[in-house]
């Protein structure tokens, strides 16, 4: 299958040489592994601050390809939607899911090897059951009172 992020004639492990601050757009955005999990909905305890990923996926998650459907122009539907930069790397971790391979190379961790980048295969992190690809319901049909209903642990 091909992959739907363009990974095509990045150097090898380019992650482990070049801190995140100086990779090129195209690098940062091989980074991502397609899980399409920072597009669940979340719950924060209002208590301790902790954040839970719910089933519950943004009305652009695409659930047949787990990736976002307008990712381009996603600004347009979902305003809020955050971009993901080195720069707004840090103040976003608190919620974001422990295989993401943004958090893991922040905290100075290795890409697992389902990553396509290692994998070579965009299909390896739905394989390695990483993903919620074909597991998720829509923000829509779920009424936000229900959403504890859709708790996910983490990492799946
Ligand atoms: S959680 Fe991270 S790796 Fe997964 S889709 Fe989002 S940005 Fe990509």
């Amino acid at each position: 299958m091909s992959d739907p992020i363009n990974r095509d004639g990045l150097a090898p492990r380019f992650w482990e040489r070049k801190p995140l601050d100086r990779m090129t757009r195209r690098e940062w955005e091989a980074l991502c592994d397609g899980c399409g999990k920072c597009c669940l909905n979340k719950l924060e305890d209002e208590d301790t601050g902790e954040i839970e990923l719910t089933r519950v996926a943004c009305r652009l998650l695409d659930d047949c390809t787990s990736l976002c459907a307008h990712y381009e122009i996603r600004h347009q539907f979902v305003p809020e939607c955050i971009v993901l930069r080195p720069s707004t790397l840090e103040k976003n971790l608190y919620w974001m899911p422990q295989t993401c391979a943004y958090r893991l190379l922040w905290e100075g961790k290795p890409l697992y090897d389902w990553h396509p980048l290692i994998s070579g295969d965009p299909e390896s992190v739905h394989r390695a059951g990483v993903s919620l690809r074909g597991q998720t319901v829509s923000e829509f049909d779920t009424p936000e009172e229900d959403w504890e209903d859709y708790i996910i642990e983490e990492p799946t």
